[in-house]
This record gives C-alpha cells, structure tokens and sequence, in this order.
C-alpha cells in the first residue's frame, strides 16, 4: 500500500478517540471523574482528554477481572474456543489497521510508515500466533511407577497486570495479551500515560470479538498512581512489565510487599553491534548499524547504541555510515517519508539531550546531529547523533539514553571486543558481524545477552522468545510459547491406583 502524505493528515484530523477507561465490558468515566490531557510529541499540542484512574478504578478493575476468571467465562473455555475468539480479534485489528496505526503514531509520534508496516502487523500476527498455538500444546504425565498415574499440567495464573511501555504501545500490548489471554487468564491492562489511545480501542475490538465483560479492562492514568495499585493489589497474581529497569526494580518491592505475586519484567538494555574485523560488506552492516540505532528514534529496548567496531574498520564503517544517515530524515511522523519522529515527550528530549551534552564534555568527538532539531513546529525532535572516540567509561556508553544517539567505540582482539560488549549491566539484544561461521558461533554464545544476531539486527519473529539477561529483565519472555509458560501455573494431580 502506497501512503500519500495528505491522505494520512485527512485520516488522521477525523479520527475518533476512545478516552474512557475500560472496565467490565464498558467504557466508564474514572471514578474521580478526573481526566488529564495526552500531548501529540510533534506538535506540542493537545490529542485528547483521557480518563485519570486512581485507586478505586483499579480496585473496580480487578473486581471484574477476578468475577470473570473465577466464573470461567474465559478461564475455562476450551483452547480452541479461546483459540477462535483471539483470531477473530486479529481479523478486527487487521481490519482496522489503518486506524490503530495512526493511534500510535499520533500518540507517540512514531512514523507512520514503521507503524503501518510494522506495529501494527505485528499485532496482528502476534494475536494470531499464540492464539494458533494453544490447541496444539499437550501436557504431560510423569515417569512414576505403575501404581501411580501423576499428570502434570498447566493452569491460568488468574487476574493479571499487564503495564505497558509508550515506545511500541500496541506491538507491546500484543506481546503481553497474546500469551496472557491464551493462558486463560484475565487481566487489567494499563497502557503508559503518554499513549493509551490505542490500547483503549483494542479493548473495544476485543469485545466485539467475544472477549466475554471484565477479561480484558484497560485503565488509563499515571503510572506512579495505577501501576503501582495495581502491582501492590492482594487480588493481582502476577504483573507482567515492560518499561525502565528503575520502575521494574520497584515492582520487585511491591509484590514483596503485598502478595508476592509472580513479576514478569522486560527492562531497558544498552546494546553491542560487535563488528569484528572479518565482517565483510561494509555498506550493509553501516545500514544496519544506522538501522538499529535510529530506527524508532533510539526508543527502543533493543536499540544497538554501542557500536565496538575493530579498530582497522572503524574509519571506512563510520564514513559509510555517516552517508546512510542522511536517508534517516527527521519530520513530522504523519509524513510517509518521515524515517525519525520526535521523542515521547519534552522531558524525555531535555534527557536525551543531557546525554548529547555529557558526551561532548566527556571527550567524545561528535561526528552527527548533537541537537534539537524542528522547534518551530512545536515537536520534541532531536537529530539522529553520532559520537566517535567514546570511552567505555563515559555516561554514553554505559546509560540507556534512549534516544538516536550513537556510541562508537573499538578494539584490536576479539577477547578485548567481547570484554567491551558484555561490560555492562544490561543484557538483553547484541549483533556480531563476522564471516568465519566457527567464530560467529563462539562470539554468539561469549555474549551475555538474550537475543543475539549474527549479520544482522533482529528481536528474531513471534516464534522465538525475546527477553533479557542481567538488568534487562527479570523472569520475563514475550513471543513464542515460552511466554505462555510465565502465565501458568504449574500443576501436579497424584493418583493413586487401585
Ligand atoms: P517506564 O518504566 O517509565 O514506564 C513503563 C510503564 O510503567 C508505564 O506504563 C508507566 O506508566 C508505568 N509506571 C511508571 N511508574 C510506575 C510505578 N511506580 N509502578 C508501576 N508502574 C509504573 O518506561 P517507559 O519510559 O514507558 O519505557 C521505556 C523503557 O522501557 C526503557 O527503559 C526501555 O528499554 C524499556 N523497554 C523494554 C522493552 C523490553 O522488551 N525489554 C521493550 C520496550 C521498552
């Protein structure tokens, strides 16, 4: 599908916000009768006015997600039930594609060509996929002896907190409710409070689908307020988390200090792009080196913002790249053309900003960008940035800046490069470039991280998990069927025979 820019902007002036909270199979105003007021991050100006849960609405919330799992309306309907209500939900979506497309990109200012392509196909086949595998899985019976049959399986955890990043709102909705209502469970979902929008109308298509009242509400409002009612709640069974590794720390806390719920965290990561000096093409790696760090404005988990190139490489790699860059064209997110959108918010572009301006007191010789960019509009853009010469003990090597920021670092021996990749305190993607298959074996099993790409920049598809080691997660796997296993229990049935 080709977009025109005009046709995006008439489509997306007569789009229709859903703003309420979702509870119990209705759209409701938050107890409080508050609301607060969502910024669109290229423009500076206000998208709508979203319901501002507190407590009580969490408390509502989870009364109806624990009335519908304890009534079985979803908990005890068979797989391929289950199975047949999420497809038809991916057929909504897919439908209605276009729309939730725009949600995103209007809400977190990502590119609309990134989220027609690839958000909101991703959602689609990501509801598909676990949705296709749950009458597919058998349990199991254990070895024992003749006199016992002992059966080992799987229940639904219960009523979950699924809490959600700004950076992929609805590709992250999938990841967490695919699995999550596979499983059976029920769940309270509460989506960051910089993009809710399309969570909102998921909701909406999920109903329509068949998702019977309260198995899926959604409660807009601050994380500080909700997400932690939600996490410290004695009725939640698990919360299941993707956002900063700092947040995740504290849910750790909450759940100690409340129910000891089951916490499913997917944290932040400050990733290697290892180019070691067999790696080959150079004009294809300097396109995924540019790829993986500008891609989503550097607001990205997995973004590969330390590149530890071999230092005979390192000269003719970041000239070639330094040519890529300039396709990455910063603009208005509604614009097909547009490859780099601004950042989530004001504060979050004054931090990635911070991080330019550490860089260069630091020592490090900045070679692209380093500023704000497009002021006039309004928008909280800064320019996709380049540092060389980094130092493994600079800020810009080591913090999440999470922002189109690039550190460039190199090394003379293989161990020396690895050492650099795993000095850290993240792990959750690394990429190693290399043409001797022997080595790329090796090096992909020396890095500590929980997806690794050999020749290329990948989170891998829905078949394989992807999650972290080290700060970058705790217990937590989204995609493939690993991720259904975090939202079940694990049950044995003892028989003894006659
Ligand atoms: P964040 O931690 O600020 O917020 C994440 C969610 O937690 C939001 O819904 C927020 O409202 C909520 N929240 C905030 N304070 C809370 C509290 N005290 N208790 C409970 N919930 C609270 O993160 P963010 O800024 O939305 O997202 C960026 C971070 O997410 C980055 O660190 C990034 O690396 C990480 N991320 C990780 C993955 C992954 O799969 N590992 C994917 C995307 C993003």
């Amino acid at each position: 599908m080709k977009l025109e820019y005009s046709d995006v902007k008439k489509t997306a002036a007569k789009l229709k916000f859903r703003t309420k909270a979702f509870i119990h199979g209705k759209f409701v105003n938050a107890a409080s009768g508050k609301t607060y007021v969502s910024l669109n991050p290229a423009t500076g100006q206000p998208i709508a006015e979203i319901a501002s849960c507190d407590g009580a609405d969490v408390d509502l919330a989870v009364k109806a997600a624990r009335h519908s799992f304890e009534q079985g309306v979803w908990s005890k309907r068979s797989p391929a039930e289950r199975k047949h209500v999420l497809l038809k939900l991916a057929d909504l979506l897919e439908k209605n594609l276009a729309e939730i497309a725009l949600l995103d990109c209007l809400d977190a200012g990502k590119p609309i060509t990134d989220c027609v392509t690839i958000d909101a196909p991703d959602t689609v086949h990501c509801f598909r996929w676990h949705a296709e595998a749950i009458d597919k899985e058998y349990e199991k019976v254990a070895p024992t002896s003749p006199g016992n049959v002992a059966m080992i399986v799987r229940e639904p955890l219960g009523v979950i907190g699924a809490i959600l990043p700004w950076n992929f709102p609805i590709q992250m909705g999938a990841w967490k409710l695919g699995p999550i209502l596979a499983t059976g469970n029920s769940v309270v979902v509460k989506p960051a409070r910089q993009t809710s929008l399309s969570a909102l109308r998921l909701a909406e298509l999920a109903a329509e689908a068949g998702i019977p009242e309260g198995v899926l509400n959604v409660i807009p409002g601050n994380g500080s307020v909700i997400g932690a009612a939600l996490c410290k709640h004695l009725d939640v069974d698990a919360a299941a988390f993707t956002g900063s590794t700092e947040v995740g720390r504290q849910l750790l806390h909450y759940s100690a200090e409340s129910n000891l719920k089951r916490i499913v965290l997917e944290l932040g990561g400050k990733n290697p792009q290892l180019v070691l000096e067999d790696a080959g093409d150079l004009d294809y790696i300097a396109r995924q080196a540019v790829n993986c760090v500008f891609w989503n404005m550097g607001e990205n988990c997995s973004s590969g913002s330390r590149l530890i190139v071999h230092r005979k490489l390192k000269d003719k790699l970041l000239a070639r790249m330094l040519e890529v860059a300039k396709e990455w064209i910063v603009g208005d997110p509604l614009d097909p053309a547009t490859k780099v959108g601004p950042m989530i918010e004001e504060s979050h572009m004054n931090t990635v900003l911070g991080y330019i301006e550490s860089g260069k007191s630091e020592g490090a010789k900045l070679v692209l960008g380093g500023g704000r960019t497009l002021k006039k509009t309004g928008g909280f853009f800064v320019e996709p940035t380049i540092f060389d010469e980094v130092k493994p003990s600079m800020r810009i090597a080591r913090e999440e800046i999470f922002g189109p920021v690039l550190s460039v670092l190199t090394f003379d021996k293989e161990e020396e490069g690895i050492a650099l990749a795993n000095d850290t305190t993240y792990g959750l993607t690394a990429s190693v470039y290399t043409q001797d298959l022997s080595r790329a074996h090796r090096v992909a099993r020396a890095l500590r991280a929980g997806t690794v790409s050999v020749n290329c920049f990948s989170e891998g598809d829905a078949t394989t998990p992807f999650g972290g080691f080290k700060q970058s997660g705790f217990f937590g796997r989204d995609k493939s069927i690993f991720a259904h296993y975090q939202y079940t229990e694990l049950k044995t049935v003892w028989m003894q025979l006659a």
